[in-house]
């Protein structure tokens, strides 16, 4: 019965997926095919055209490019022993590029200089990248995001903790749902996508907003077992 019930669930959440990726492509692709006919009866105005055609092409890009992201945990999943200290390291130095900008600092704060976990390095690289890109962009200038990774016998805790715009329960209850954004060029698949890793790799995340005040991430991951 509670198999029945999964596989229901499931197909549900595929159903749900499909009506939103084929909404979102199709919005970019009705309009490429209007400024297409609009460029065949008006010989002006063609750069602009070729502009808003570009742009929606990329929109494509962008929606088709995370859901390869989504696919990739079913299809290649090639786990190994990985060290994700230095992991994040990395990652914060990759998105201090992106912070600095908007004079965001990011700090990162170790209880151990490693920790060694089960895992795909590109797919725990993604969540960490999606949840920086994700606290960068719910801050204006200024501020401060956290990362801090503390290692217990069982797990690793690893938090991203930002002083941006928070959420409302309501937009809390949103967040994760395929397609869920607020933002103008947002995809509303980053989330999804980062659920989805962690889950694969048999841990959990879990997050506390408060509107006005920030958002922090909490994301467990078990550690690596030496098999005796
Ligand atoms: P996207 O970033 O493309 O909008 P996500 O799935 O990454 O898609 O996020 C969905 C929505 O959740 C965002 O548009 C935003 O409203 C909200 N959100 C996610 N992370 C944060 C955060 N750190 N602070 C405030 N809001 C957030
Ligand atoms: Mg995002």
């Amino acid at each position: 019965e509670e198999e029945r019930l999964m596989q229901s669930e499931k197909l549900n959440t595929a159903g749900q997926l499909a009506a939103g990726i084929a909404h979102e492509i199709r919005n970019p692709l009705t309009s490429i095919n209007g400024f297409l006919k609009l460029m065949r009866s008006n010989q002006r105005n063609k750069e602009m055209y070729f502009d808003i055609i570009e742009s929606e092409l990329k929109r494509i890009e962008l929606i088709v490019g995370e859901l390869l992201v989504l696919a990739k945990p079913q299809s290649s999943v090639r786990s190994r022993p990985l060290d994700i200290v230095p992991l994040i390291f990395q990652i914060v130095t990759l998105m201090k590029v992106q912070s600095a900008f908007k004079n965001i600092e990011l700090e990162m704060i170790t209880s151990s200089e490693s920790v060694w976990i089960q895992g795909e390095a590109n797919q725990i690289k993604q969540v960490f990248i999606n949840l920086l890109k994700n606290g960068i962009e719910a801050m204006t200038n200024n501020g401060r995001i956290w990362i801090r990774i503390e290692s217990s016998p069982y797990e690793v805790l690893i938090q991203v903790q930002d002083q941006g715009s928070g959420m409302t329960t309501e937009q809390l209850q949103s967040l994760g749902q395929p397609f869920y954004t607020t933002k103008e060029t947002g995809t509303g698949l980053g989330y999804m996508i980062t659920q989805n890793i962690v889950h694969n790799h048999n841990g959990s995340i879990h997050v506390e907003s408060t509107p006005g005040d920030g958002t922090t991430f909490t994301v467990k991951l078990p550690l690596l077992q030496l098999e005796d």
